[in-house]
């Protein structure tokens, strides 16, 4: 394109923002519409009694994604933003006992499995994260960082065919791990980066442990003061370039005129002419709302066909005291992580029925951060579980009068039973459901990655950064290359190539 666009984006997600400040930097005349009265969508910041969560996102991996955005839109990252990495990078509790601090440094690796699973542990870990990392140089270009383009996208990955048996389309995350990992607690351990997508790892790819190796080689980060400022940076960037930011501006539909994308339509009946629109709402929103449903029918059949991501149920909890030795990331397993799977989305036992998980897995977050608490003696924690959708009449109803309160304390007697008794020392408890977080974020249902890697086909039904509208572009988690803040952050680039200077 070569004169300046007009551009609406719609939505101030991770995505959107970050879509907003390449294309401004481009030389673009940029809007950012977003309908809540803040920015950062599920990148969000909550603060009560003094004690500050990010209620989204509490790990940042592959840094370089955010420092390549930065540099492309002014000065480097580390003049905005105070990246610290994690070490270790999360501490394990399996439901047998076993205490696994998993380094921050890739090379302490072998030795610290080693010492917690016993002799050859390290080994069979370093074989399958080889595997791996062949796996990333081979998907990382023509699939992470490219246009989805159907068959395009497929010959691409599909050019030599030692590229296909490293990456093994036909072989699921589990299969990979039984391949590789003799130990029971190692396979859990890979298993859970197929959450990482939403996804259930009995179905999810075999590629998806690519994620390990990411976050093993390139390191697990945290910014200071919270990752939401990760997003309020992000803004400024755009705002810097001449974006305007508008917030409380729900778009109720985007306007076409001969076949393109003309401009979106607000709530209250205004019309902002573009030339360019960029949706950063949820794909399945987009489709199923936003949009004329004629030329639109092939995302949106495609989207029928997948499975969508998991959604969390998420405590806020303020906490008197502190707890000594807690690490910055605590993940305790329970002793049967597929019925997790099975009651989350609704299989094996569950078949049709999800329910929320009766013993999950507990994921905690407590950094130690003086910004985020009142006082020395006080901790802000971040709990998660995978949970169910919001689905009221077919699935879980999250808004089921007493669900909500009566699962967190489930939750906390869950943590208590694995050796984090916290239930006499919480001053703040804030729940957030996956009802909350649909209502909070426009994601349907509340997933949180859009939809699930489940199935080997999963990757190319994902909607393309280039809708079939011209003029419309799609950026974020429910699109191509996928959820969490990197493949995002990599939306945005993709779409701001799609777009092209001014
Ligand atoms: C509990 C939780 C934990 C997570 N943990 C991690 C993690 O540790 N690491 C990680 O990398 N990722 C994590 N993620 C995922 C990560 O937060 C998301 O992938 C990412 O923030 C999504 O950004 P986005 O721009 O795609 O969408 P969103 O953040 O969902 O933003 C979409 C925005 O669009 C707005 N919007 C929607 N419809 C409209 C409309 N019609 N008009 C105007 N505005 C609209 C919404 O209000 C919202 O602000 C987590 C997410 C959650 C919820």
């Amino acid at each position: 394109m070569a004169d300046v666009a007009r551009v609406a984006v719609v939505g101030a997600g991770l995505g959107g923002l970050a879509a907003a400040a390449r294309l401004a930097a481009l030389g673009h005349d940029v809007t950012v519409l977003e309908r809540s009265d803040r920015i950062g969508g599920k990148l969000g910041l909550l603060s009560v009694d003094g004690h500050s969560f990010d209620t989204g996102p509490s790990l940042v991996t592959l840094p370089s994604v955010y420092r390549d955005l930065f540099a492309a839109t002014g000065g480097p990252l580390e003049e905005s933003l105070d990246l610290v990495r994690l070490d270790p990078a999360v501490a394990y509790r399996f439901a047998d006992g076993t205490q696994l601090a998993f380094p921050g440094e890739p090379a302490a690796v072998p030795a610290a499995l080693d010492a917690a699973l016993g002799a050859g542990a390290g080994a069979q870990w370093s074989a399958l994260m080889a595997r791996a990392e062949r796996m990333w140089q081979v998907s990382e270009g023509p699939f992470l960082r490219a246009p989805l383009a159907g068959a395009a996208t497929l010959a691409r990955l599909a050019r030599r065919p030692a590229d296909v048996a490293t990456v093994a389309p036909w072989q699921s995350l589990r299969g990979l791990g039984r391949r590789y990992l003799g130990d029971p607690r190692l396979r859990t351990l890979l298993d859970r980066y197929a959450t990482y997508s939403g996804s259930d790892p009995r179905k999810a790819p075999a590629v998806l442990a690519t994620v390990a190796h990411a976050e093993q080689a390139h390191g697990s980060w945290y910014v200071r003061g919270g990752l939401h400022r990760l997003a309020r940076a992000v803004a400024d960037r755009a705002v810097e370039h001449g974006a305007v930011l508008r917030t409380g501006c729900p778009v109720r539909r985007i306007v076409l005129a001969g076949g393109r994308a003309a401009g979106v339509e607000l709530a209250d009946g205004e019309v902002l002419a573009a030339d360019v629109v960029v949706s950063d709402a949820d794909a399945a929103a987009l489709y199923a709302d936003l949009v004329p449903p004629a030329p639109t029918a092939a995302p949106r059949r495609a989207l029928a066909r997948t499975t969508p991501s998991l959604s969390g149920f998420v405590l806020l909890l303020g906490l008197r005291g502190r707890t000594p030795g807690l690490a910055h990331h605590t993940v305790l397993f329970p002793a049967d992580y597929d019925a997790e799977f099975d009651a989350v989305f609704g299989t094996g036992r569950h078949a049709g029925a999800p329910q929320p998980v009766a013993d999950p897995t507990v994921y905690v977050s407590a950094p130690d951060d003086p910004a985020l608490r009142p006082d020395e003696d006080s901790e802000s924690w971040f709990v998660l579980v995978n949970a169910p959708r919001h689905e009221p009449g077919r699935g879980v109803d999250w808004n089921a009068p007493g669900l909500a309160a009566s699962y967190a304390d489930r939750v906390l007697d869950v943590m208590a039973g694995r050796g984090l008794d916290v239930r006499d020392r919480v001053r703040t408890r804030v729940v957030r459901t996956p009802a909350d977080l649909e209502r909070d974020t426009g994601s349907v249902g509340g997933s949180i990655y859009g939809t699930s890697s489940n199935g080997a086909r999963a990757a190319f039904l994902r909607p393309a950064n280039a809708s079939p509208v011209p003029g419309l572009f799609l950026v974020g988690g429910s699109a191509h290359p996928g959820g969490g803040l990197p493949l995002v952050t990599l939306s945005a680039e993709i779409v701001a190539g799609l777009v092209g200077p001014a």
